[in-house]
């Protein structure tokens, strides 16, 4: 078995009580059989479980009934460590599943996630280590993942070229995706080797920035068709909305100009933030379409992330006065980020969405 982690992934350590949010309220956590069976042995009847539906009771602001008022979890705190079920014991650790390999990565919904993934100055790069279990999928596509890997890392080398804006770099990986996306819908996978050399001999053009501002509003406007998770996010999206969109296409886009002007002159290396967002969802996503064959759905989804954080933050920025700090960077970041990533469903909705470019 192969398994492979960002390099940043040891700088993860939890903060617990100090946290500025906490992972455990919010979301209905899913208690795996195993744990179900120890706390039905040890634990019987304990009103925090919900023994019925298997998951945690949840007390006012949909706070897990073990999350004390000091933010700290009393099943870790009296029953031990080794009680918590997995989804505890295991967040923000991600992993993506496919034959023989096991893709670890952080969830950038945790706060303390999101500052690494944001302040990395470094190309991520990837660490691999190897054991001897082997394992056997029922209709596992060795193929079709493998070719994946080789656009992936294609995919990797574009979004890592600092030489090019961070905007060409989104338009490219999108413009070799559908080609490639072209390729599977023809039957034709091995094609997807031709899209890979061809990129190396053949550079796509640069984006018109003009045309770039007027393909934002579609992006911002999937964050509508998302289930709510978050009122707080919900309240925070139609604020944005106003503030951006209330006017016509020449104050939005002299907004975004004026905006992208402040990010250059005022928070340093922005354009390796995004690089490393879209790093992060490309890696943890894409390679999944060998499950369902949608890469172009896995770019777009990683694109349409980037774009819906960029102009949440540009809301802001317009509150503020013309203000934004690091701190709120990480917080539209990973309340994004819990908005997406925690509901298939929301994953699903987003990455069906189709776009013109
Ligand atoms: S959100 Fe992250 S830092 Fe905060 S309590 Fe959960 S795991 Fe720890």
């Amino acid at each position: 078995m192969l398994y492979t982690y960002p390099n940043y992934y040891d700088k993860f350590k939890c903060v617990a009580d100090k946290c500025i949010d906490t992972c455990c309220a919010g979301w209905q956590i899913l208690i795996d059989d195993e744990s179900m069976e120890k706390y039905n042995k040890e634990h019987t009847g304990d009103e925090r479980i919900d023994w019925e539906n298997e998951v945690f009771h949840h007390c006012k602001g949909k706070r897990c009934a073990f999350l004390n008022e000091n933010n700290l979890c009393d099943m870790y705190t009296q029953w031990g460590e080794d009680s918590l079920c997995v989804t505890c014991d295991r967040y923000p650790r991600h992993i993506e599943e496919f034959e023989n390999v096991r893709e670890y990565t952080l969830s950038l919904s945790c706060p303390e996630v999101a500052k690494i993934i944001l302040s990395l100055k470094d190309k991520v790069t990837f660490i691999e280590k190897e054991d001897d279990v082997i394992e056997e999928y029922e209709d596992f596509d060795d193929l079709m993942f493998s070719l994946l890997e080789d656009v992936r890392i294609l995919l990797y080398k574009i979004l890592q070229n600092r030489e090019i804006s961070i905007k060409d770099r989104a338009y490219q990986i999108i413009e070799i995706t559908k080609e490639c996306q072209n390729k599977i819908n023809e039957d034709d996978i091995f094609g997807i080797n031709d899209v890979i050399d061809e990129y190396e001999t053949n550079l796509i053009q640069s984006l018109n920035e003009e045309d770039y501002y007027q393909k934002t509003l579609p992006r911002f406007k999937s964050l509508y068709e998302l289930e709510v998770l978050n009122d707080l996010w919900a309240d925070l999206t139609d604020e944005a909305a106003a503030l951006i969109y209330g006017g016509d296409t020449y104050a939005c886009n002299e907004l975004h100009k004026e905006f992208e002007k402040w990010l250059d002159n005022n928070i340093h290396a922005n354009s390796i933030m995004w690089e490393q967002v879209l790093m992060y969802f490309i890696s943890t996503y894409f390679c999944g379409a060998v499950y369902d064959g949608n890469i172009i759905g896995k770019v777009q989804m990683s694109v349409t992330s980037l774009v819906c954080i960029y102009e949440m933050l540009l809301a802001r920025w317009i509150k503020n006065d013309r203000q934004l700090d690091f701190d709120e960077i990480v917080f539209i970041t990973y309340m994004y980020s819990r908005e997406l990533e925690h509901s298939d469903i929301n994953l699903d909705t987003i990455e069906n969405i189709e776009y013109n470019i």
